[in-house]
């Protein structure tokens, strides 16, 4: 049997937000939630769990200790080593599976999977050296942009290839190492797909999203996206042909580009819930957390429709006047349409993700003036 029903215990690889999200949802319906981090004791997640075990991810006899006392486990993050997901999934049943977080842990992995599932996304070429490097830009041209195979997020390990860039300069951080070179997409926006996908196969898309970046970093979240019908359709056919590939279950985003040209192109998996997604707590009938909990145990999923139009704002560690001095938070909780999200984490820095705030309206617009105005205070 997979079905796990409370008091079953969910066992979380990772121990930020997402789990602590995670951790939120399964807590409220009588779940036990063991916490498995190579983070320092009370991170995010474990502070709410019932169990918070902090170890390395290759620590076999921590690891052993976590897999005793969980039913079913899943993931919070995809930078995880393929020998702990082998070893998770030897013995209980990990939900999404190892091949879709060794997949999409991986930008190489990633890409080839696209490709040969003939899914739509920017040209790309793998690269080990600076020939090849050299190579790959004549063929893509320029501008273009190398990004590091492993490891990363947030535009962490990336490097644009301008029309005047010297590409002996630009390689030598990537000397050694993997990487995509992909080539430049002149995007009218950039949009997200959040939906789950339970173990029987059925799907349940939340709608397409806009997502505006500061520093490569998620800034604000519009939902539902204003753009074109035909752009909603490839967006929402893009999730499934990715989830479909990977026999995925649970909640997964996928970040695309919008072209000028009307196409749609898969810019990242993330094979979790995702920043994108954090609106679907306040303004949606099931949340991304409640559908990952349904899927990974083995339920149905939930009714995703967006009952209010919202806008999602990230609290990054810049907004802290010092690492442990919290801004003034009233005019977020004042609003009355506005939902204020702390990670409890401890001590604020720049670019951390610290929080979140989701602000709905009646329309768009209003819930965008609202967050105009609140923004105005920070
Ligand atoms: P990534 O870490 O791949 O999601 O990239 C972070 C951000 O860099 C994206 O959200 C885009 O704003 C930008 N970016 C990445 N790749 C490209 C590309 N091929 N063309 C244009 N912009 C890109």
């Amino acid at each position: 049997m997979s079905i796990f029903l409370p008091p079953s215990t969910i066992g979380i690889l990772g121990g930020g937000q997402l789990g602590r999200m995670l951790t939120l949802e399964a807590r409220r319906r009588g779940y036990r939630v063991v916490i498995f981090t190579d983070e320092p004791p009370g991170c995010p997640a474990g502070q709410l769990a019932d169990v918070e075990i902090n170890a390395a991810y290759d620590d076999a006899e921590a690891l052993g200790r976590f897999l005793a006392q969980v039913d079913v486990v899943t993931a919070e993050f995809e930078n995880i080593p393929d020998a702990c997901l082998q070893a998770v999934e030897a013995v209980k049943l990990l939900r999404p599976g190892r091949k879709a977080i060794f997949t999409t842990q991986h930008r190489e992995r990633e890409k080839l999977f696209l490709r040969e599932s003939g899914i739509a996304c920017a040209e790309f070429r793998i690269v080990e050296t600076l020939a090849q490097l050299e190579k790959a830009v004549a063929e893509l041209g320029r501008p273009c942009v190398i990004k590091t195979a492993a490891f990363g997020y947030d535009g962490k390990g990336q490097a644009k290839v301008n029309a005047d860039t010297d590409l002996a300069t630009a390689w030598q951080p990537f000397e050694g190492h993997h990487a995509v070179v992909e080539q430049w997409v002149p995007f009218v926006c950039e949009v997200s797909v959040v939906g789950a996908r339970s173990v029987d196969g059925r799907m349940a898309t939340f709608g397409v999203v806009e997502n505006q970046h500061a520093h490569h970093i998620l800034d604000v979240t519009f939902a539902p996206a204003q753009v074109d019908p035909a752009i909603i359709e490839q967006a929402l056919t893009l999730w499934e042909a990715v989830a479909e590939g990977l026999g995925y279950v649970g909640t997964m985003a996928v970040e695309m580009f919008v072209t000028a040209e009307g196409r749609v192109l898969v810019n990242e998996i993330a094979p979790r819930p995702h920043n994108s997604g954090h609106y679907t707590i306040d303004a949606c009938v099931t949340n991304q957390f409640q559908q990952q909990l349904r899927a990974i145990c083995g339920l149905s999923l939930g009714d995703p429709t967006q009952h209010s139009p919202a806008v999602m704002v990230n609290l990054l560690g810049d907004v802290w006047s010092a690492p442990e001095v919290h801004p003034d938070w009233s005019p977020i909780l004042n609003h009355p349409r506005a939902k204020l999200h702390l990670y409890g984490k401890a001590s604020a820095r720049p670019k951390r993700k610290m929080g979140h705030y989701t602000v709905l309206g009646e329309t768009l617009e209003e819930a965008q003036a609202s967050v105009t105005q609140i923004r105005a205070s920070f």
